[in-house]
């Protein structure tokens, strides 16, 4: 499949990588067992692509893909999850040596409210020649914090939560997941390192494997409660040539799409959220789930 992207004046990278047993998608993790396979995955080949045009340039992203159409995340085992990680970091740790790049977005559509374009569940990344508005702002604000204060704003708000535990979701020896103080949205959630990490892409190998668990069972867990809502995953890590800082921390963060963003929010920029963070985290953290058996 081709897929052309069009910036004004600029251009960017897709690939997109799928929750689902690939052969293609088995990164080199633990022990190096398995190493990937790039032309079974979505490659973009960056150099030759640029096209340039009157309204600016073009990249066009060329979309390979292998999938089990009835599997999801929830039906694929934790080994899974931790390889679709790995093959992200390992396209994130490529695109960065092209300097033309700023960002590396992943995300994730799932469920048609959430803006996914293909049936199957999948998984997204974009290498981006600016750093996106909303980052920029994350960053930036978190910068200020720590001339003010020489700590990091992410470590505060963990330390803080961990003590008051009513908005903590779940807590595993890496990670924490939140429902923020301020969320925009009715169970938004965000899953944290615990230990400062600027950057998505430079941890060691436990980190990667603790957080396909804590992805599955947040997943499993937002499925029981909302009955298997369409939701938007983003991974937000440090800018292209900033990844090692002490200001900004690395984090996921998971919006169901309950709500719809009315006038109110497009006119102000602030978000009416109908439910208490407090109320989200009890109903996830309590939420009645299957034990995932041993994989
Ligand atoms: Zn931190
Ligand atoms: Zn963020």
């Amino acid at each position: 499949m081709n897929v052309n992207l069009r910036f004004k004046g600029t251009w960017a990278a897709l690939a997109i990588i799928f929750l689902a047993p690939l052969a293609g998608v088995r990164a080199q993790s633990t022990g190096g067992a398995a190493a990937s396979a790039p032309s079974k995955i979505a490659v973009l080949n960056v150099r030759n692509a640029i096209v340039a045009t009157a309204e600016g340039k073009q990249a066009q992203a060329q979309l390979q893909s292998q999938f089990a159409p009835k599997q999801n995340e929830l039906q694929s085992t934790q080994k899974q999850i931790e390889d679709v990680l790995w093959a992200f970091r390992d396209r994130m740790l490529d695109l960065k040596n092209d300097k033309r790049f700023r960002y590396v977005l992943i995300f994730k559509n799932h469920g048609e409210a959430a803006g996914a374009s293909l049936e199957h569940p999948h998984s997204q990344l974009i290498a981006l020649p600016i750093v996106p508005k909303r980052v920029r702002e994350e960053v930036d604000s978190s910068r200020h914090y720590y001339y003010d204060k020489e700590r990091c704003i992410f470590c505060d708000m963990i330390r803080q939560e961990l003590d008051s535990g009513v908005r903590v979701i779940g807590e595993t020896q890496l990670f924490v997941t939140l429902a923020p103080y301020a969320p925009r949205f009715p169970f938004e959630m965000w899953i944290l390192p615990k230990q400062h990490s600027s950057s998505f892409e430079n941890n060691q190998a436990p980190l990667y494997a603790g957080l396909a668990k804590v992805l599955k069972d947040n997943l499993v867990r937002l499925d029981a409660v909302l009955d298997r809502p369409a939701y938007n995953l983003m991974i937000h890590t440090s800018p292209i040539g900033e990844e090692v800082n002490e200001h900004y921390h690395w984090h996921i963060e998971i919006i169901p799409k309950l709500t719809k963003v009315a006038g109110f929010e497009w006119g102000t920029g602030f978000y009416i959220c109908p439910t208490s963070p407090e109320e989200s985290a009890r109903f996830i953290r309590e939420a009645q789930v299957v034990p995932a058996p041993p994989r």
